[in-house]
């Protein structure tokens, strides 16, 4: 979970630009519908972008859906080059709903598109994404059963400046790994946020298997230090890695997380990163 950069106004995709766009007269004809209560609906987006579950679904779009949910799959040049805008947002370095991946990043709309059709092409509800999280999002959950939102926000939560991640390993066995929200820096509604979105993201599995994999990767590099420099060395190698993860994709990395935990277990860096995992 990290923060990126808004597209900037000017590069948002904007009724007028679409009726004089090469779309069909059907499309543009559900944008003549739509033109006079857009500005209200988006302002109203906008003014609530810190508590977007108060934000309710527009009863005059209930019946351009279909029509809004294929302008937004539409083929068209405009359609696709402003996708291309949302994915290409410079600030993104991987998935910020996970950190784990973005080799094929897709569109997650942040207020799903079943329910807020009228949010379908509005760029500030339109969050690159990695699949994964994106199938996830895209149930028509959005509340948990306490009526508190589900999901973080990567444009308006500000979570930067805090730190939240944790990781603690344990080592007997197995090698036990276990991720979790908190620390001193949130509290409150903010804490409940970062709580469920990594529950309902499924971040807890999901870091393990990626956590799993990535020491598998550096077993034997690590062993090798270990049996020709000691332990000493290791650590610096390891201490390394954890500073240029930490420059790079912040303290919430789960790298960070990860390898800041492996520094504080001796059994882990003496020998225990070659047990098997358990998770
Ligand atoms: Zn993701």
């Amino acid at each position: 979970m990290y923060n990126i950069d808004r597209i900037e106004p000017a590069e948002h995709l904007e009724i007028e630009d679409l009726l004089a766009s090469r779309i069909s007269n059907e499309k543009k004809d559900c944008l003549r519908r739509c033109e006079a209560y857009y500005p209200g609906v988006i302002q109203n987006y906008f003014e609530n972008r810190n508590q977007l579950e108060v934000v309710q679904p527009s009863p005059q779009f209930n019946g351009e859906k279909e029509w809004l949910k294929k302008i937004y799959y539409s083929r068209s040049k405009i359609v696709r080059d402003f996708k291309g805008i949302i994915k290409a947002n410079e600030s993104l370095t991987t998935c910020p709903y996970c950190q784990i991946d973005l080799e094929q990043p897709s569109i997650d709309h942040f207020l799903a598109l079943d329910n807020y059709p009228e949010f379908a092409i509005y760029a500030d509800n339109l969050i690159p994404s990695c699949t994964t999280c994106n199938s996830i999002q895209k149930g028509t959950h959005f509340l948990d059963e306490n009526g508190r939102r589900m999901f973080f926000n990567p444009y308006f939560d500000d979570v930067r400046e805090k730190s939240f991640l944790s990781c603690i390993i344990a080592v007997g066995a197995t090698v036990e790994v276990n991720f979790t929200i908190g620390g001193n820096d949130i509290t409150g509604r903010e804490l409940e946020l970062l709580q469920n979105h990594f529950l309902y993201m499924n971040l807890a599995k999901r870091y393990r298997k990626v956590s799993q994999k990535f020491v598998k990767s550096r077993v034997t590099r690590w062993e090798r230090i270990l049996n020709d420099f000691g332990m000493d060395r290791l650590r610096g190698e390891i201490e390394n890695e954890y500073n240029n993860n930490l420059t790079d994709y912040g303290t919430n990395y789960w790298q960070t997380a990860l390898l800041r935990a492996a520094l504080l277990s001796e059994p882990f860096c003496n020998r225990g990163f070659l047990l098997a995992f358990h998770i």
